[in-house]
This record gives C-alpha cells, structure tokens and sequence, in this order.
C-alpha cells in the first residue's frame, strides 16, 4: 500500500556514525544533526578515542560543529582489553557505548585487538557487562573479503556465551550468517545500513567500479541482501538503523587506492522511507527500525524531532562539501519537508 502523500517520522536515531575531526567534521555533522535526534558516533579518529579527556574535547568539537541543531552525540571510546573497572566507572557517564575493532581491518583501526582470547579480555567485558556498557564491535577477521564476517560470526558466539550479561551489538551486518546469529543468543544485537540493504557486490564491482559504494564490509551476494531485508523490514526487535555512513573527500574515493565508506547520512531518511513503502511495509516498521528499537536497547532517550517528508522527487546534490553521497545526482522519491523539535 503506497504511504500517505506526507510521512512523518519520530526522532530518527543513526546508531552507527562517522563524524570524522577538523574540517571534515565541519563540512558534514550538520548533515547528520538536522534530521537525526542522536548518532552514535564512532570513535575511529587518529589516535582513537581512548581516554575521559578525548571523549569529552571530541563531544566538545562536535557539538560546535552542529552549531543550533539539535542533536545529541552518543560517545563511544576505542576498546582496548587494558581498560580497568575504575576506568570505566570513571568515564561512565560520558559514553554510550565502546567500540571493538579487529586489528587493521578497517579505516584507522591499527591499534584495535588482534586474537579474541576470552580471558585475556575477561576483565574489561566484565566490568562493562556489570556497568551496563554495550560492546559495540566491528565483526571482521583478516580472511578472504567475502568470507570475514561469516567467520566472525564464531567470534560473536565466542563472546555472547562468555559474557551472557554484555550486550553486544554486531555493527553493520551483511551477511544471512549474522542475522542468523542474532536469533541464537539472547544478548545479540545488529545495525543494518541502508545501503546493505538496497545493493550486492554486483553494484559495486559487476560492471565499471563504483568507488562511492565501496565500504567495508563490502556488500555481499543477493542471498545476504534478502536476509538483512527480511530483519529490517519486519522490524525485528534487536535490529537497528545505523548509517555507518562515511565521508572522504572526493579525490580520497576516486583513486588509485580507493578508501572504504559510503556517505548516507544526508540521504538515508528519504531513501529509508522509499525503500520500505517500495516493498509494502507499514510505517510503524520504518519507525521501529529507525528510532523505537535503538531507544530501548541503548535505553537512551534523545531529544524529540519530528521529520516530515513528503512524495517529491528529491535530485540528490553532486558533493556535501567535497563529499560525494550515494545516488550523487539521482532522484529519490522522497524529499524532507520539515523537521520540527519537540
Ligand atoms: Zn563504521
């Protein structure tokens, strides 16, 4: 059933951002910051956001950036297994969540954990498991491309089934492997993005490359896509939007050693809200997997917006600032009419 000539969506969350530092973060956090209420922002910077005084000056820059938006940055610092309990207890109350990654696997994520030794993480998962801090984590070994995330997936089971207390949320999920996975253990929970949920490998690399949709993980088979599908657009409870949308600069994306990310975040309301009307899913799902979901698993409660859009094409610009977004110069369907606080 077609939606309503206007839609309107209730203080849309992004659970997984890149907001990068200095001009970049200049150039694009108010794409973010008009029409979402809150992000969770990543913390991949160089060096990475590791200590109480780099979480608050880094909230700090970025809530200068955004300028009189509205929105709330939901911090999160850059795991190490050295993180103590009286660490964390002295930062609890400037972050939302902490970010695992895998050693050199994605964009500044050298000084991440290499090897998951139970033991050797057990004090740090235990203290934020008894803290209540979501381990976020970038699920990816240093396999073959198409085969990382499905063998990560031993990984997650590794670490649900030792600390059954620890909510971990699988980031950016592309494989049927990991939607699979989050039925199985209860403390098990996902970000999808738009775009693995609209393009396949076949988008990225089956005719001309197309630097701007080349991210980590990559996209995968049709298969994959179907299974990521099924969970966002059923709202599945434990599954959330989370854009990882991620800018470089245009001669960063087009070029000989192409970087990994694709910019969303001006456009994944409009693109969100054409996809799940293209496949006739009621609204209340969209508003469950873009907002409703996020709040009670984070149990954060972000400033109230409201975001009208209405059934107008939407030509999406070429560059935000020297970025270059997905669909650059396309037509959504949709366009942002109105967003109102409160
Ligand atoms: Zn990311």
């Amino acid at each position: 059933m077609p939606y309503p000539a206007k839609v309107t969506l209730n203080t849309p969350l992004d659970m997984h951002l890149h907001l990068r530092d200095n001009q970049m973060l200049h150039n694009i956090a108010k794409e973010s910051a008009r029409t979402f209420s809150g992000a969770i922002i990543m913390p991949n910077l160089v060096p990475p956001v590791s200590s109480k005084e780099e979480v608050t000056a880094y909230r700090a820059r970025i809530m200068e950036a955004i300028g009189e938006e509205t929105f709330e940055p939901y911090m999160t610092l850059f795991f190490k297994p050295e993180y103590d309990r009286v660490f964390l207890e002295s930062v609890r109350d400037e972050i939302t969540a902490i970010k695992l990654y895998p050693a050199g696997i994605t964009t500044n994520s050298e000084g991440g954990v290499s090897g998951f030794d139970v033991e050797e993480l057990r004090p740090a998962l235990e203290a934020m498991s008894d803290l209540e801090i979501p381990l976020c984590v970038h699920g990816e070994t240093n396999g073959f491309v198409m085969d990382r995330e499905a063998e990560f997936v031993s990984i997650y089971e590794k670490l649900a089934t030792a600390f059954p207390g620890l909510k971990i949320i699988m980031e950016h999920i592309t494989t049927k492997e990991s939607v699979a996975a989050l039925d199985r253990f209860e403390n098990l929970y996902a970000t999808i993005t738009v775009h693995h949920l609209i393009i396949t490998l076949d988008d990225v690399a089956g005719g001309m490359l197309q630097p701007h949709l080349f991210c980590k993980p990559i996209a995968k088979r049709p298969e994959d896509r179907e299974a990521l599908l099924r969970v966002a657009l059923e709202a599945h409870p434990k599954v959330m939007f989370g854009s990882d949308s991620a800018p470089h600069p245009k001669e960063a994306k087009e070029a000989c050693g192409c970087a990994a990310g694709v910019f969303t975040a001006p456009i994944a309301l409009q693109l969100l809200t054409q996809l799940f009307e293209t496949h006739g899913v009621p609204l209340e799902n969209l508003q469950a997997f873009i907002s409703d979901h996020a709040r009670r698993i984070y149990g954060v409660t972000p400033p109230a917006k409201r975001v009208t859009l209405e059934k107008k094409p939407f030509r999406v610009p070429a560059e935000y600032n020297g970025v270059v977004p997905m669909y650059a110069g396309e037509k959504l369907d949709y366009t942002i009419e109105e967003v109102t606080l409160g």
